[in-house]
C-alpha cells in the first residue's frame, strides 16, 4: 500500500466526443473532493495521467507529451479500450482505490528504431509498433537479419515489429501472437508475405530475445518506396539504407488495479 497525498497533481486527458467531456467533468468533482489538485492543462509535475477516451487517445497522449515518466490510467470512452482499464460507470471504486494505494505499476515496454539514410540517422519510438511497408501499395524488398543473421530476404506488403503491448492491435490483425505484456520481446510479423518460386519469404511472426536488434535494410531499389509507421503515425524518409529496432531502455508506467486481469480482459475484448 502505498497512500497518495491529497495534494497531489493529476493530469485529466481527454478527447472531445461527448461521453469523455461528461467522464472527465465527473471524474474532476470526484478527485477534488478528494482533495487532489486536477489539472486539464498538462502539468509536468503531476503524480498520474488519467487518459479518457479510447487505446487510440491513450497512445495519441504518450506520444504527445513525449513518453512522459508519470503513470497513466485510462477511462474507456472510446471503442475497444484494450488498454483502458475503468469504466466510466466505476469511476468511485477507482477513485478509492487510487486513494488507498491499491493498485500496481506495470512497466509497458516500446519499440525504438534508428532510421538510417544516407546521410544521418532518426529516432522513432513506438508503445504499440513500428510498421515497414511500401508507399502507394507497392511490393517491397526487405534484408532481414536478426542478431547479426541473415534471415531472409523479405518481399510483400511489409513488416510489423510489435510490442507486447501491441501484439493484440495491428499484429494480432496481422496473425502474429498474442504476447503477455511482461515479457520482454519483439515480435517480427509479416504483412501480406509472398511465398513462391519467385520470392520466399517468413509466412509467420517471430518473436525476438529483447537483447537482439532487428536490422532490416531495404534493397536499393526500395529505397525511396518505404513508409515507417509509428502507433499510426506515418513518416516518409528518402533514400533508407538501413534500419536497426531494439526494445528501447524507456518504458511507460501504467496504473493497475486489477494485475491479474489481461486474460479475462483478452476474452472480454475479442472472443
Ligand atoms: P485507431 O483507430 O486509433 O485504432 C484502431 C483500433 O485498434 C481501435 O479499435 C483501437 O482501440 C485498437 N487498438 C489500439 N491499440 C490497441 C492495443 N494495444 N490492443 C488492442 N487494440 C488496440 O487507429 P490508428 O490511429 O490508425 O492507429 C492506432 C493503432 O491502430 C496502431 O498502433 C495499430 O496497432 C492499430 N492498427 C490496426 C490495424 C488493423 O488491425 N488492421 C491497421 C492499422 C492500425 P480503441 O477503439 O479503443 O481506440
Amino acid at each position: 500500500m502505498n497512500y497518495n497525498s491529497k495534494k497531489d497533481i493529476i493530469n485529466i486527458i481527454h478527447n472531445d466526443n461527448y461521453k469523455s467531456v461528461e467522464t472527465a467533468k465527473e471524474l474532476t468533482e470526484k478527485l477534488e473532493k478528494e482533495g487532489f489538485i486536477v489539472s486539464d492543462t498538462y502539468d509536468y509535475k503531476a503524480k498520474l495521467n488519467i487518459c479518457i477516451g479510447g487505446d487510440g487517445a491513450f497512445l495519441r497522449a504518450v506520444h504527445n507529451y513525449g513518453f512522459p515518466d508519470i503513470p497513466f490510467v485510462g477511462v474507456n470512452t472510446g471503442h475497444l479500450g484494450f488498454f483502458q482499464e475503468i469504466s466510466p460507470d466505476n469511476l468511485n471504486d477507482f477513485v478509492k482505490s487510487y486513494v488507498n494505494g491499491d493498485y500496481i505499476l506495470e512497466e509497458i515496454y516500446l519499440v525504438e528504431a534508428s532510421i538510417c539514410t544516407r546521410t544521418s540517422c532518426i529516432e522513432l519510438i513506438g508503445v504499440n509498433e513500428i510498421v515497414i511497408k511500401g508507399i502507394e501499395s507497392k511490393v517491397i524488398h526487405l534484408n532481414v537479419s536478426i542478431a547479426d543473421n541473415y534471415l531472409e530476404r523479405f518481399s510483400g506488403d511489409g513488416v510489423i515489429i510489435s510490442t507486447p503491448t501491441g501484439s493484440t492491435a495491428y499484429n494480432f490483425s496481422a496473425g502474429g501472437s498474442i504476447i503477455f505484456p511482461t515479457l520482454q520481446v519483439l515480435q517480427i510479423t509479416p504483412l501480406a508475405p509472398i511465398s513462391s518460386k519467385v520470392y520466399r519469404s517468413l509466412t509467420t511472426s517471430a518473436i525476438v530475445h529483447n537483447d537482439m536488434t532487428i536490422k532490416i535494410n531495404p534493397e536499393y531499389r526500395d529505397e525511396n518506396s518505404i513508409l515507417i509507421v509509428v502507433d499510426g503515425i506515418q513518416h516518409k524518409y528518402d533514400n533508407i539504407v538501413e534500419i536497426n529496432l531494439t526494445m528501447s531502455d524507456m518504458t511507460i508506467n501504467k496504473l493497475t488495479l486489477n494485475p491479474n486481469s489481461f486474460w479475462s480482459n483478452l476474452k472480454d475484448k475479442f472472443i
